[in-house]
């Protein structure tokens, strides 16, 4: 070896890093999402495109960031949710690594504007990891994103992008999940700028009905079961929602997403005499643990 070991550079290290945090542009929308929840956001608005996967917009009314940390929020590893080992055994929040801004500034071009009160705010531009630039701007109480050119500065992470279809439906699943996983929160969503559907704050029956457009709701059944340990509810359904995708079944922990086939798989045997093989049923099912 010639050559002498070095440290990388900041903007190189995240753009390395997001490649573990991002691999495709749902992940983004993912993180954003989360972020405007951890801000105690009770209404949040959701643009996204059907033709352009590359690009996001996210507004919430959530608490905020104020001007002094909003360098800082782009840093690695650098988070308000969490300040030291202790915190990671009583973790409430989504986020805690502090890594999801810096790895999507670093691959993006990033605009977000926030204020603490109703007196105005600031923006920070950050394209591919360089600051442009860190400005007053009006902006209500709450943060607004926007996320454009996507994997622009990785080429080779940009092709292997699926059709725009594909990463589209991607983008709905992952909205799909926050709706129904957060019932009481108000949701706008547009697509190609145009409002979509407004998803008023509701109860998780509403919101399932609303989410699928289920109009034989009477074919849904709530379940309910605890332990000392732990609490299981959320809603199934009978034979005739069962379908050969399985979009529609959703374990959550603690109100996070998880996909895990050995539970499927238990759920999928107490079917299990009138359900084809290839078949999935549906389910939204919460798993609330310590
Ligand atoms: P994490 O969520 O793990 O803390 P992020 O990189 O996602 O890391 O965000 C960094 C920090 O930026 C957060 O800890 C939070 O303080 C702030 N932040 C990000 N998004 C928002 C938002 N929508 N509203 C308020 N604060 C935000
Ligand atoms: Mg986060």
């Amino acid at each position: 070896m010639k050559n002498k070991i070095k440290l990388l550079d900041n903007n190189l290290i995240n753009k390395i890093a997001a490649g573990e945090v991002i691999d495709r542009p749902s992940s983004i929308l993912k993180e954003l999402i989360e972020n405007s929840i951890d801000a105690d956001a009770k209404s949040i608005d959701i643009y996204i495109h059907r033709d352009k996967i590359d690009m996001f917009h996210i507004s919430d009314d959530g608490v905020g960031i104020s001007k002094n940390d909003l360098r800082i929020a782009f840093d690695r590893h650098a988070t308000s949710k969490i300040t030291d080992t202790n915190d990671l055994e009583k973790i409430t929040s989504f986020g805690f690594r502090g890594e999801a801004l810096s790895s999507i500034a670093a691959i993006s071009d990033v605009k977000l504007t926030s204020s603490r009160n109703s007196k105005g705010g600031d923006r920070i531009h950050i394209r591919f990891g360089k600051e442009i630039s860190l400005e007053p701007s009006p902006s209500s109480e709450g943060t607004s994103i926007s996320i454009e050119n996507i994997f622009n500065n990785v080429p080779a992470r940009k092709k292997f992008l699926k059709t725009n279809k594909t990463e589209y439906n991607h983008n709905i699943s992952v909205i799909n999940r926050f709706l129904l996983a957060h019932p009481t929160i108000l949701f706008r969503l547009y697509i190609g700028n145009k409002l979509k559907h407004t998803y008023l704050p509701s109860d998780l029956f509403i919101r399932i009905t609303e989410v699928y457009n289920i109009t034989q709701s009477s074919n849904l059944t709530q379940i309910e079961s605890s332990n000392n340990f732990c609490k299981i509810y959320g809603y199934v359904g009978d034979f005739d929602f069962i379908s050969p995708s399985s979009a529609k079944q959703h374990i959550f922990v603690n109100n996070r997403y998880i996909n895990d086939l050995g539970i499927n798989k238990i759920i999928k045997s107490c079917y299990i005499g009138g359900l084809y093989p290839i078949y999935n049923p549906f389910y939204i099912i919460f798993i609330d643990v310590p």
